[in-house]
């Protein structure tokens, strides 16, 4: 049975195969999906040979400060409107969104009914100055995400994904002409656990965010930091080594595990293991590593990377002060990567 049918468009991410099959081209999971089924996320259905996709409802959407998102080199201080849908591409047993990621459980939930012109209305005039696709993974939901975006961008709005980088280079395509800002998880370096833990591959989320950095999206990359599972010293190298790989200006996040869903009697991260982690990334050669969810504002500010001035102070998702210009230039005249008006 199709997961909300009644609320469904025809998926441009997607090529037909023979027999009435249809291959999606939205996550690097390429699903090819028979006539009556569902793809891995469950919310992408194959109707008549035409594969469906999520259209017209958001599970909830909600004021939010940029910095929670996590972007820190985008609009310091600015007022977002976060929207997410049902569904997910992978099932991570640390899941913080279980409820409206797993088909099974969003089935009890009820879908707000909204078009996407009324819903970037709604966004400009609270205030935001971006909307962004979030709570569920945006990749499975990528048409109406474009539309929402594509009514953002008439307001003068940026536009974000919070994604699990599983992109394909069609998807990219895609979004390019409406979605600005990629934050990406990257949950491990260890392609077993990927697969055990999450339901993904490691290589296709490396992929992923070469991909979406090559293709001039701003990139702000996540880790929770989960202790037992990527926290040794070895994996945290791996990880820096790779974005550091990719470019020293790439902001890592590092931020902490509350236990949750399958991971319930799991032990919170201690905000010494973030720390670590963070030297281990500014050591490893990033220049912009950040502590996340742990209290007070120890490993939230920006530096200038030419002076080492505090550029953009913060505690928790409050900015205290920002030195930079509208360019991103610190008052010694050093630039500083990001998009800052
Ligand atoms: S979005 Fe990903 S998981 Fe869902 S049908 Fe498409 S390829 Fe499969």
């Amino acid at each position: 049975m199709p997961f909300l049918p009644e609320l469904a468009a025809p998926a441009a991410l997607s090529e037909p195969l023979p027999g009435g099959k249809v291959r999606c081209l939205a996550c690097a999971h390429r699903c090819s999906v028979a006539e009556g089924a569902s793809g891995v996320c469950g919310v992408r259905f194959n109707s008549g040979g035409r594969l469906m996709a999520p259209w017209g409802y958001v599970s909830g959407a909600a004021p939010d400060p940029i910095e929670k998102k996590p972007f820190f080199h985008v609009l310091p201080g600015a007022r977002t409107l976060s929207f997410g849908m049902f569904g997910c591409n992978f099932r991570c047993d640390f899941c913080q969104n279980w409820e409206i990621a797993g088909v099974k459980s969003a089935a009890r939930l009820v879908p707000g009914k909204v078009s996407a012109g009324r819903l970037a209305a709604e966004a400009a005039a609270a205030g935001a100055r971006a909307v962004i696709s979030t709570y569920n993974e945006p990749l499975i939901t990528a048409e109406w995400g474009a539309a929402v975006f594509a009514e953002a961008k008439k307001r003068g709005l940026r536009t974000g994904f919070v994604s699990n980088g599983y992109a394909t280079p069609e998807c990219a395509a895609f979004l390019k002409p409406v979605l600005d800002l990629w934050k990406v998880d990257l949950k491990s370096f260890d392609d077993a656990k990927y697969s055990r833990v999450c339901g993904g591959r490691l290589a296709k989320v490396l992929d992923g965010i070469r991909l979406i950095r090559a293709a001039g999206f701003w990139l702000e990359v996540v880790t929770l930091v989960v202790p037992g599972f990527n926290d040794s010293d070895a994996e945290l190298h791996a990880m820096a080594d790779f974005l550091a790989g990719l470019s020293p200006d790439v902001p890592w996040h590092l931020t902490a595990f509350h236990p949750d869903h399958l991971m319930a009697d799991g032990e919170p991260t201690p905000p010494e293991t973030l720390y670590r982690a963070r030297e281990i990334a500014l050591r490893r050669g990033l220049r912009y590593a950040y502590c996340g969810n742990v209290p007070g504002g120890a490993g939230q500010d920006t530096f200038c990377p030419a002076c080492g001035k505090a550029v953009v102070k913060r505690e928790g998702f409050s900015v205290r002060s920002v030195l930079l210009d509208g360019g991103g230039r610190c008052p010694c005249g050093a630039k500083v990567p990001g998009i800052w008006s």
